[in-house]
C-alpha cells in the first residue's frame, strides 16, 4: 500500500490519495499529534517510561506542513514548519491514521491529551 498522492489541501488538510484509489483528507494538527517520533511519543526504557515532556510549547508553524518525503519506498519523513523532523511516518501507520480518522471522525477535534 502506498501513498499515491499527498499534499497540502488547504491550511488545515492534507489530502492523501491511496494506490488502492481511497483517499483521505487528514488535518495537519491530527498528522502531527500522531508523530511517530520518540520525543513525541515518549519512550519505554527498560520499565520506566518516559512521557513527552509537559513543557513542549506550542511552537508557531508547529501544525503546519512543510515537506513530505518518500524514504526507503516504505513511510513518509514530514517536516514542519517549527522545524521538526525527525517523525517518520510508515505507510502502513499512515494508512491507519487515515482510516480511524474515516472511522470516527470526531477524534480530530478531540482535545490534546497532555
Ligand atoms: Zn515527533
Amino acid at each position: 500500500m502506498h501513498p499515491a498522492q499527498f499534499k497540502k489541501l488547504n491550511e488545515e488538510n492534507i489530502l492523501v490519495k491511496w494506490d488502492d484509489g481511497k483517499e483521505f483528507t487528514v488535518p495537519m494538527k491530527y498528522l502531527r499529534d500522531r508523530c511517530p517520533c520518540a520525543s513525541c511519543q515518549g519512550e519505554s526504557v527498560l520499565w520506566r517510561e518516559y512521557k513527552p515532556s509537559p513543557l513542549q510549547v506550542l511552537t508557531p508553524g508547529k501544525y503546519n506542513l512543510k515537506a513530505a518525503e518518500v524514504v526507503g519506498d516504505y513511510a513518509l519523513a514530514l517536516t514542519w514548519v517549527d522545524g521538526h523532523n525527525t517523525g517518520l511516518y510508515a505507510f502502513d501507520y499512515l494508512r491507519r491514521i487515515c482510516e480511524e480518522l474515516a472511522s470516527n471522525p470526531a477524534a480530530a477535534a478531540k482535545p490534546d491529551r497532555n
